[in-house]
């Protein structure tokens, strides 16, 4: 590969890069991922919980029978089918708060789009593990991902194409000259004919690209209790069954922290949280992680070309949602670069947007 032209360089390896990755290999491109292995991305922390309905007041999340398509058909394909394994298809139970709720919820989900989504129970669930005297909503097309080893498994099955290189190293901006598209590394030029940023959170400080990207930190646990959901269970922070008797619990959302790692508030605030339906008590927290999820002020992702460089372009802003929105998004992008068409990208993730236009920077 060394003496041909690397056609897509990717910078960095979260679920932007390598879903990215996948479908411009796929397409027959040659594809040069660097990933820097120094630095944990989110990637690397988050929970990969899928769930299409969202936030208090109940709703389907943006285009999500769209992007669950999408992610369906990225894990039918042939070429990745052994990456099923590591997406984990479970419904989510989300208790009603409370009998308001349960009216409110019911009517709402008896319109056209929440088929097939939503079901509604009106009588306790597990109750000797729950609180749930009202019942709950059971939503379907749900899951979790185990990022990391989706990821890892994934790099190896590109690698076996021929047709992708990994670079398990940092990309300078220094060593990158989009005006005459070129890098230079370890001494030698290497041409390109695009070049993506898939940076996360890094993405704050991209001297081409000055978009809001805000670091939302969350921080997760791996709890020992008792008792056996096979369901994951939701209500402000979520709980997934990992095996017997062990969850993940997550996610704290911090827009304010002083510290980026793992802390006692954001341990203390998990625990609790769960502890106002989980009946059970936790024996032990068998693991704290926390990592910095890439958003943006209005909360949709950023996907674009650079107005006046050809070839450069970004990928970030994925949000709370890269399992969801990722295969997706990715798809799109790819044709956009593999056509040179960035018109055909979303005006909602449009990057020249004003609430993605970082305040005071220039384009
Ligand atoms: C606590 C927590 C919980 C979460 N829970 C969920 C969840 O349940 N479900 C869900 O869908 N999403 C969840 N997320 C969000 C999800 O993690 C993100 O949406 C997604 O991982 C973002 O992927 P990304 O590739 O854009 O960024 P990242 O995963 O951050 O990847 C960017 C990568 O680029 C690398 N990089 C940056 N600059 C360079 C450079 N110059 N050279 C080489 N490499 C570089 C970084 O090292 C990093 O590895 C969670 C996130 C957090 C933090």
């Amino acid at each position: 590969m060394k003496d041909e032209i690397p056609k897509i360089l990717i910078v960095g390896g979260g679920l932007a890069g390598m879903f990215l990755a996948a479908n411009l290999v796929k397409a027959g491109r040659r594809v040069v991922l660097f990933s820097d292995p120094f630095s944990l991305g989110a990637s690397d922390v988050a929970a990969g919980l899928v769930n299409p309905i969202t936030g208090r007041q109940y709703v389907l999340t943006w285009r999500a029978k769209e992007f669950l398509n999408h992610l369906e058909a990225f894990l039918s394909d042939a070429r990745f089918r052994a990456l099923q394994k590591y997406y984990h298809v479970r419904p989510v139970f989300r208790p009603f708060p409370d009998i308001f709720s349960s009216n409110e919820w019911t009517s709402k989900t008896s319109s056209e789009e929440f088929n097939g989504i939503t079901q509604a129970e009106f009588s306790p669930w597990k109750p000797e593990l729950i609180r749930n005297p009202f019942g709950g909503m059971v939503h379907q097309k749900s899951g979790w991902m185990d990022i990391p080893g989706f990821l890892s498994e994934l790099k190896k099955i590109l690698l076996t194409t021929g047709l992708f290189e990994l670079k398990n190293s940092r990309l300078p901006y220094d060593a990158i000259h989009p005006e005459s598209k070129f890098i230079q590394i370890e001494g030698e030029q290497l041409p390109y004919q695009h070049l993506v940023f898939c940076e996360g959170i890094q993405g704050r400080v991209n001297p081409w690209f000055r978009l809001q990207i805000l670091p939302l930190k969350g921080q997760i646990l791996t709890v020992q209790t008792q008792g056996d959901a096979e369901r994951i269970l939701s209500s402000g922070i979520f709980m997934i069954p990992l095996g017997p008797n062990q969850y993940r619990l997550g996610s704290t959302y911090e827009r304010a922290f002083t510290e980026e790692g793992p802390d006692e508030k954001g341990k203390a605030e998990l625990l609790q949280e769960a502890a106002r339906w989980w009946l059970p008590k936790f024996d032990e927290v068998l693991n704290h992680t926390a990592g910095l999820r890439p958003t943006t002020p209005d909360r949709m992702p950023l996907i674009g070309h650079h107005q006046t460089l050809p070839g450069l372009w970004i990928f970030n802003g994925l949000g709370a949602k890269g399992v969801l929105q990722g295969p997706g998004l990715a798809r799109l992008l790819s044709e956009a670069i593999l056509n040179e068409t960035p018109e055909i990208l979303w005006p909602e993730t449009n990057i020249y947007r004003a609430k993605a236009v970082d305040k005071g920077g220039n384009l």
